[in-house]
Parts: structure tokens; C-alpha cells; sequence
């Protein structure tokens, strides 16, 4: 059976660049109907947060990734580490070191002197004496001495590390709290972890790790080491691309399929498809066709998905997401015809709200540029003449309908259709573009049409 895990560190919100690591190993679990599982490593309690916990697995039921049981906090297994740590105390695979900051430094400082990579030498490695009094040991655990340390990498080949860069590292600090590498390897070998789908950040972590699987008899899992994500431009990713919180994007607007959909293109692929389903996801992904280099945001990308994902998406469903943004629609009498003509013209929901609310809204205020384009010359004339058509037209519903008028009115009247259609658009929704004029009238009915008309010509007439 094959088990994935995803091991955030609750130090802020969820970014994407996590969020695209739990979503491949979410696929390689679901793929092989294997687990998924969560596990919270919060043993840096100057750091971690309870909110950014709550975060996380806000965001994680927000884009529909389900995980296997209960989330596994480290917090809570300390005792287990400790059991962990006397077992390789008791057996020689571990040893109390006594050296004391002072003493560390100025190895360092020897060490760099002679152009050698700083490291610890060993020193308590085999001691026997009386410990220097007054000093609470750390715990070292005895990394090999010679050859070398080498694991096969899914994503990025053979990885060899000389035994040598490898020093006997700080499993417990001296107030006995483990350190990070030692318990992120027996979280993941008592969790059953076939699979470790990660940053390439911790690719020099796994060697570190191996150490500890060697030394308390556990089996490895299968390692793939993820490129990170760049930003636009090939630089770090960054705020600004979208190294925001995973939240974020649902703020913005975007749906949570568009999200992943998005995710998982940044460094898989399969052939040239973008669009794929979760479903589709789950049956193609497989961790070795990852990338080897970085992959790159792009927004453009993201939006042009996320359009996608709105124009698919039933009315009922857009009508609801809608309300986080202030518009209300489920039971609107236009409900229909409003999201059939702003599903296919918006990005985002955020946008599609906006939209809507202008058509729905009467304008408190008129664009100062569009105003001076559209009302020159006999243009509040000709808007009251509109008006006065309106009025004594018979009742109007459709579209089309008010099309017929706008047509009559400009052959009547011997006129170009952007006389009537700017200084009409600027009273509907008081700016210029925006959706089809035909489209807004029916949708805000006769009597509101002539309402805002008047409503324009009387701020003109109060200037
Ligand atoms: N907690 C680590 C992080 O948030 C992940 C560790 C791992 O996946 O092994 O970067």
C-alpha cells in the first residue's frame, strides 16, 4: 500500500507552494488507493500556532483534499521521541556530548581557518571520562564514519553524499527536546510513510534522516525531492506572484478546482492537457513524471483556468459562492440571465460580483472621463427623448426587445447608435463598456431604466 503524508510546519497560513506539495501526495495516495495523512509538526512552540493549525486545515477542506484519520501533531509525542532517544543511548548508537557553546565556536573557527566545512569532530564520539561538570549534554547520534550515504531520488536521479558532510548531528537539544530531523524520520517510519513527496529545501535533510531509519532498524521510503515554484521572471516566488495564503485565492475569487488544476500543472504534466479534473488528477499523477527544474507562476494561467472553471460551473452553485461577496442571487427573478451573461465575461468571482453590482446598483457616482465623452453636445437631449420612448413604449422583457427600441429610437431620430448607447451607458451603470445594453434593461426592468436616466440627466442639470 502506498502512504503520503503532508508534514506542514504551522509557523503562518498555508501557501501554494505547500498546498502543491500535499496535493501530490494527496494524488499518489488516492491514485493507488493508498493514505493520505496529515501530520502537524508543531514541536517548535516558539513558532507554531494554534491559528496557524486552524489555517491550514481551513484551507485544506476549502480545495476538498481529505486525508486519512486524525492529523497527527507532534506536540503531542514527545514521550515517543524520548522512548526513541534511550533506545540508541542504551544500544551505543547515541552518546551524550558536553560541549559547551565556547568550545563549539572556536572548533568552527579552526575549522573555517583551515578552509574545512564546519562540523563537529567526534570528540565525545567514544568518551569514557568523568563529564566536565556544570554542562547538560546534548545528544549526538553516530552518523558512519566513512563512505558514503546514498539514496535513489524519484525526481532527481541517484543522490550521493559523502559520508564525511555528514557529522554525528544534535538529535536532543540539552533541555531534552528532540530536533527536527530525528522526529520527522520516525513520524514517517511509525506512520507507515511509503512515500516521502517534499520540498527539494529538505533534500539535504534525507541524509540526515537515513541516519536515524539506519540506527533504529526501519525501512526507507521511496524519496521525491519537488522543484520549487518560481515567479514570474524566474525569481523567488514571492508575495506578489502569489506566495500568499492559500485563502487568499478564495478571497480573490477563484474556485478551488481552478487552484489545484493550476497546482498541479507547476512541474507535472501529461502531454499537452491543462484541463484535468480531480478525478482525471488521480488517475494520471505519478511522482515520477515531475519535473526536474522549477517550475514557473503565472497568473495569466491561473485566470484563464479559473474562467474556465466559472463558465462550467451550474448557476445554482455561482449563486451561492456569491454570497461571500455581498451578492445575493439564489432567489432572484433574474438570477438565470444575469450569471448566463457574466459566467462567460469574468476571471473571478470577485470580479463577477462587481459586475453584477453595478447592474443591479443604481450608480451613486459617473466616471468624470466617460462623462465628458458621452454627454457632449445634444446628448441629455436625446437621453430624455429615450427616456420619454421608454415610456410610452408597451411592456418590455426581453433583450431583444429593448434592442428594437434602441434600433427605432436611432432610425427615428436619424442618429449613430453611440449617441444613445454611451450616454445610456453611462446612466445605467455609470461608466462606459460593461455588458450588452439590451442585456442590462431587461434585467433592471422599464421603470429602473428611466429611473436612472433621469437620475443622470437631473445630476447634469444640477452642475
Ligand atoms: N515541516 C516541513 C515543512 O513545512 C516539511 C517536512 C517534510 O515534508 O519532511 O517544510
Amino acid at each position: 500500500m502506498i502512504v503520503t503524508r503532508f508534514a506542514p510546519s504551522p509557523t503562518g497560513f498555508l501557501h501554494i507552494g505547500g498546498l502543491r506539495t500535499a496535493l501530490f501526495n494527496y494524488l499518489w495516495a488516492r491514485r493507488n488507493g493508498g493514505e493520505f495523512k496529515l501530520r502537524i509538526e508543531d514541536t517548535d512552540l516558539s513558532r507554531n500556532s494554534a491559528e496557524a493549525t486552524k489555517a491550514i486545515l481551513e484551507a485544506f477542506e476549502w480545495v476538498g483534499m481529505d486525508y486519512d484519520g486524525d492529523p497527527v501533531y507532534q506536540s503531542d509525542r514527545f514521550d515517543l521521541y524520548k522512548s526513541y532517544i534511550i533506545k540508541l543511548l542504551d544500544e551505543g548508537k547515541a552518546y551524550k556530548c558536553y560541549m559547551s557553546k565556547e568550545e563549539l565556536d572556536k572548533l568552527r573557527e579552526e575549522q573555517m581557518a583551515r578552509k574545512e566545512r564546519p562540523r563537529y569532530d567526534g570528540r565525545y564520539r567514544d568518551f569514557t571520562g568523568t563529564p566536565p561538570e556544570g554542562v547538560e549534554p546534548v545528544i549526538r547520534i553516530k552518523a558512519p564514519r566513512h563512505g558514503e550515504i546514498v539514496f535513489e531520488d524519484g525526481i532527481k536521479g541517484t543522490i550521493v553524499i559523502k559520508a564525511d558532510e555528514v557529522d554525528d548531528f544534535i538529535i536532543a537539544r540539552s533541555d531534552g527536546t528532540p530536533t527536527y530531523n530525528f522526529v520527522v524520520a520516525i513520524d514517517d517510519a511509525l506512520m507507515g510513510i511509503t512515500d516521502v513527496i517534499r520540498g527539494d529545501d529538505h533534500l539535504y535533510n534525507t541524509p540526515k534522516q537515513i541516519v536515524v531509519y539506519e540506527a533504529l532498524g526501519f525501512k526507507l521510503p521511496r524519496f521525491y525531492h519537488v522543484p520549487m515554484i518560481l515567479g514570474e521572471g524566474g525569481k523567488k516566488l514571492s508575495k506578489r506572484d502569489g506566495a500568499a495564503d492559500v485563502m487568499d485565492y478564495k478571497r480573490m475569487g477563484y474556485l478551488p478546482e481552478a487552484l489545484l488544476n493550476f497546482l498541479v500543472r507547476l512541474g507535472w504534466s501529461h502531454g499537452d492537457q491543462e484541463i484535468f479534473s480531480k478525478e482525471e488528477m488521480i488517475e494520471l499523477f505519478d511522482p515520477s513524471d515531475i519535473n526536474a527544474s522549477a517550475s514557473q507562476y503565472n497568473l495569466d494561467k491561473l485566470l484563464w483556468l479559473n474562467s474556465h472553471y466559472i463558465k462550467n460551473s451550474p448557476n445554482e452553485r455561482l449563486a451561492t459562492l456569491l454570497e461571500d461577496f455581498g451578492i445575493y442571487l439564489l432567489s432572484h427573478d433574474k438570477r438565470e440571465i444575469l450569471l448566463d451573461i457574466f459566467k462567460e465575461r469574468c476571471k473571478t468571482l470577485a470580479e463577477m460580483a462587481e459586475q453584477i453590482k453595478e447592474v443591479l446598483e443604481t450608480p451613486e457616482a459617473y466616471d468624470e472621463k466617460a462623462m465628458k465623452r458621452a454627454m457632449k453636445g445634444d446628448a441629455a437631449e436625446i437621453l430624455s427623448d429615450f427616456a420619454q420612448m421608454l415610456k410610452d413604449a408597451k411592456e418590455l422583457h426581453l433583450p431583444v426587445e429593448y434592442h428594437k427600441l434602441m434600433e427605432d429610437f436611432v432610425a427615428q431620430k436619424e442618429i449613430g447608435f453611440g449617441k444613445i448607447g454611451m450616454p445610456l451607458r453611462l446612466a445605467l451603470i455609470g461608466r462606459l463598456g460593461g455588458p450588452d445594453l439590451g442585456d442590462v434593461m431587461s434585467i433592471i426592468g422599464k421603470e429602473e431604466t428611466i429611473a436612472r436616466i433621469e437620475k443622470l440627466l437631473g445630476f447634469i442639470a444640477d452642475r
